[in-house]
């Protein structure tokens, strides 16, 4: 097991600041930019990085400063101080002034403002991947001198031209001038620093714009920059054709209210492992004991093919039980949903519960030991997700095959499918949550959820 001890009290999100580069000329977007600021650019009536913001306010971030230069007062004038997203909400700005700067200048010029450690994100994208994962991997990472953190993503040349060569859960290499074929990697867009990087460069800061890929390049060279392999696509406004995409898919996220499936993992997705130190079946504790259950992968192409969106909620307190480490636990979805992708499914979203209660006294990561309102039978899973998408519950289904699953559907208003060879003293309970569909496995509970 990876020995990794977090600094716990630095893994919230209410905690991080949140940097972001808005400075960009937009020059991109002509027609669009000319009056109006790449971030303020509207879509459906709202500015586009405020759906960016609503996401990273809706996940617990409340410290932000702004990086802004072209139209910075137009900005200014529409966020404000923060306080109209909430009391405790903070928006500070600074500006880049007359001059260029390149986007490490920026970063530079902002140090009066900065925290010992900082999230830095573009305000011409909008990334919801999981922010804890990446959070929680950049302070592991800090307990052995690490000074940054850059999430990446298997590209293919699919996006943008790949950056990065990632293996082994390392960057070996991101250079974005001197593109080799070993990358097929990309960086994501989501950092975390340290603030000395950017103090140790304020000396030699001068005339010259300073570009965050070259800081990035030289970190990754010494071998302080770790990573954070995301899978989930993100959406940009560079182009009239990346912002013609994401007004279509923010039009049936945000605006049109839709059936969605939640589903448990363990179970249902994948086979329940054996684990041979305490000599019962578990859930797999590496990526080595995940297996998919017969008929699972065709039963999430069958929902996935009627068009519904599938968000997986589960309950993973191994690490809090000291069996493992949330790395590896995290290392397992990466792995599954990389494994459907290949298979043409795309999961919206993993949504994990690492938390128990009780934990164990072998737990090294002792934060993830606590009550919670993540845990099924509680919804928090459930809820956290149809905040941040429009979703119409009548049509939506929790899948699982525990009491604990179909308890945390019901508190979350949507219909329950059950799932597996139920036992006897299951059924009992399933006579009080009444599931509205009972399938022998995922494939037979899809069936009659699409027909
Ligand atoms: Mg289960």
């Amino acid at each position: 097991m990876k020995n990794i001890i977090c600094e716990t009290e630095r893994l919230s999100c209410e905690d991080l600041q949140v940097v972001v580069l808005m400075g960009g000329l937009g020059s991109r977007l002509k027609e669009q930019t000319v009056s109006c600021p790449k971030p303020l650019v509207p879509i459906h009536g709202t500015p586009f990085f405020e759906y960016e913001l609503n996401l990273l306010l809706q996940i617990g971030f409340k410290k932000f400063v702004f990086l802004v230069g072209y139209r910075a007062n137009m900005i200014e004038e529409y966020f404000g101080d923060g306080s109209r997203y909430g009391k405790d909400i903070s928006i500070r700005y600074s500006y880049d002034g007359e001059k260029l700067l390149g986007t490490g200048g920026a970063v530079i010029r902002a140090l009066p403002f900065l925290e010992e450690d900082f999230m830095l994100v573009y305000a011409d994208s909008f990334m919801d991947v999981d922010y804890f994962q990446i959070m929680y991997r950049y302070f592991a990472g800090r307990q052995t001198g690490i000074k940054a953190l850059m999430t990446v993503m298997e590209n293919a040349d699919r996006f943008d031209k790949s950056n990065v060569v990632f293996k082994d859960g390392e960057i070996k290499v991101y250079d974005k001038k001197n593109i080799v074929s070993e990358m097929t990697f990309i960086d994501y867009g989501i950092e975390i620093f340290s603030r000395e990087v950017f103090a140790a460069l304020e000396k030699s800061f001068g005339e010259e714009a300073v570009d965050l890929s070259d800081i990035q390049r030289e970190l990754v060279e010494k071998k302080k920059c770790t990573a954070c392999e995301v899978t989930h696509r993100f959406y940009e406004i560079g182009t009239p054709e990346s912002l013609a995409e994401f007004t279509e898919y923010a039009k049936k996220r945000f605006l049109e209210p839709h059936g969605v499936c939640f589903l448990d993992r363990d179970g249902v997705i994948n086979e329940i492992a054996f684990n041979e130190d305490t000599e019962q079946l578990d859930s797999p504790l590496s990526v080595s004991q995940f297996q998919f259950l017969p008929d699972a992968v065709e039963g999430l192409k069958r929902l996935y093919e009627s068009g519904m969106e599938l968000f997986i909620v589960t309950n993973q307190p191994a690490a809090a039980k000291g069996k493992t480490a949330l790395s590896e636990l995290y290392d397992i979805n990466t792995f599954m949903l990389k494994e459907l992708r290949k298979e043409g499914i795309e999961i919206a979203e993993v949504s994990v519960c690492p938390h128990h209660p009780a934990g164990s006294g072998r737990a090294k990561e002792r934060f993830l030991i606590r009550a919670c309102n993540c845990r099924k039978p509680g919804a928090g899973l459930i809820l956290n997700i149809m905040k941040k998408h429009r979703i119409d519950p009548a049509c939506s289904y929790m899948i699982g095959d525990s009491y604990t699953d179909m308890l945390a559907g019901r508190a979350a208003g949507v219909k329950l499918a059950f799932t597996g060879d139920f036992k006897c003293d299951v059924c009992g309970r399933l006579e009080y949550t009444k599931p509205d569909i009972i399938g022998k496995n995922l494939l037979e509970a899809a069936e009659k959820i699409v027909c």
